[in-house]
């Protein structure tokens, strides 16, 4: 026998960009499968308005720097729920899931325990046997009893953040008629970069086609696009569009380039046709139907579960074989295509 739906479901993941993001869907499932349940969602107060604004959800709750589990739990059981979804499986979401005080739980399984910790530990590498969000999805199923219809990898930009994009870009006295390719040449880790050479290559190529190019990135990534935009005479907008703004940025792109990164994740959630760069880090966790990848799928890579500082090989080929022509060719083809793509799977 089915138990009834519960009244309110907390759905836990702290962090990263790239991994919120791709909770998307299991948030529009749960909808699916609890129409009338409250969907509170749970993250770092940073990551806020990555969920804030998806149509399934009805509150998120923001883990502050510094604030106290204990605090914390206080205010999430404030939220009187009765199930608990932990899409983090990390010791502060397992203590959170086991004293909130709800009854029903799942937890989601990243990979497999010991292929996961050879592969932290160098030992071998790990290849995904199937998307991170069909694993998540699979924790839905677990959490509702029964078969639940999958959600896409969706994102949803306001209007604020639209308006705060507008006038960033006549900030730069932008010509509104000329389509823009946007390009993400940053990450947070070294061998997950594309060498902002190659990045600068493909923004020359697109400029001599007619496109405005324009860089985004963190303010640490400014180096990166600094060196791009020198190279190139693309735009460079790092550190002038927050987290909460670049979605609305990027569908405002008729192509998006990015390393293995959360603004990847944001392009196809956004269906805006992605051209996807990868390196030391393993793109089958991913769906890119429609999109674009390059992969030189070395003997050596994946060498990595979240990227490295350096190439442990000293070579970093991963990334330097992926060369202009390919990039080029792989952008035409996007280009070539329709403006906006069906939603993925994650
Ligand atoms: S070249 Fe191989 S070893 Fe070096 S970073 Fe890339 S995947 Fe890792």
């Amino acid at each position: 026998m089915s138990l009834p739906p519960p009244t309110c479901v907390l759905v836990l993941r702290f962090s990263a960009v790239g991994d919120v993001l791709l909770t998307a869907g299991v948030l529009t499932a749960l909808k699916r499968a609890w129409p009338n349940t409250r969907i509170v969602y749970v993250t770092k107060l940073g990551l806020v308005p990555l969920v804030a604004d998806h149509p399934a959800v009805d509150a998120v709750v923001g883990l502050a720097p510094g604030e106290s589990l204990g605090a914390f739990r206080a205010r999430l059981k404030h939220q009187a729920p009765d199930a608990v979804l932990d899409l983090h499986d990390k010791l502060r979401s397992q203590w959170l899931r086991l004293t909130v005080g709800a009854a029903r739980k799942a937890v989601w399984h990243k990979r497999p325990f010991w292929a996961g910790l050879c592969a932290r530990l160098g030992l071998s590498r790990y290849r995904a046997t199937s998307l991170i969000a069909e694993r998540y999805h699979d924790a839905v199923e677990q959490l509702v009893g029964a078969k639940v219809e999958p959600g896409p990898l969706s994102y949803h930009p306001n209007e604020a953040s639209r308006g705060r994009v507008a006038a960033l870009l006549a900030e730069f006295k932008l010509d509104s008629s000329t389509p823009v390719i946007g390009m993400a040449p940053g990450s947070m880790w070294e061998t997950k970069r594309w060498p902002p050479e190659h990045f600068a290559a493909l923004a020359r190529f697109a400029r001599a086609q007619g496109y405005q190019v324009l860089l985004s990135g963190s303010q640490p990534e400014a180096v990166v696009t600094r060196a791009v935009a020198e190279a190139s005479g693309a735009i460079d907008l790092a550190g002038r569009v927050s987290l909460a703004d670049l979605g609305a940025f990027i569908e405002r792109c008729r192509a998006f380039v990015a390393n293995d990164s959360g603004p990847m994740h944001l392009a196809r959630a956004l269906g805006v046709p992605t051209l996807a760069l990868f390196g030391s880090t393993d793109p089958g966790q991913f769906d890119f139907k429609g999109h674009a990848l390059l992969y030189a799928n070395l003997e050596c890579s994946p060498c990595s579960l979240y990227g490295r500082r350096t190439c442990p090989k000293g070579h970093f080929r991963c990334m330097r074989e992926l060369d202009d022509g390919r990039a080029q060719q792989a952008l035409q083809r996007l280009l070539e295509g329709p403006a906006r793509l069906p939603l993925v799977r994650g």
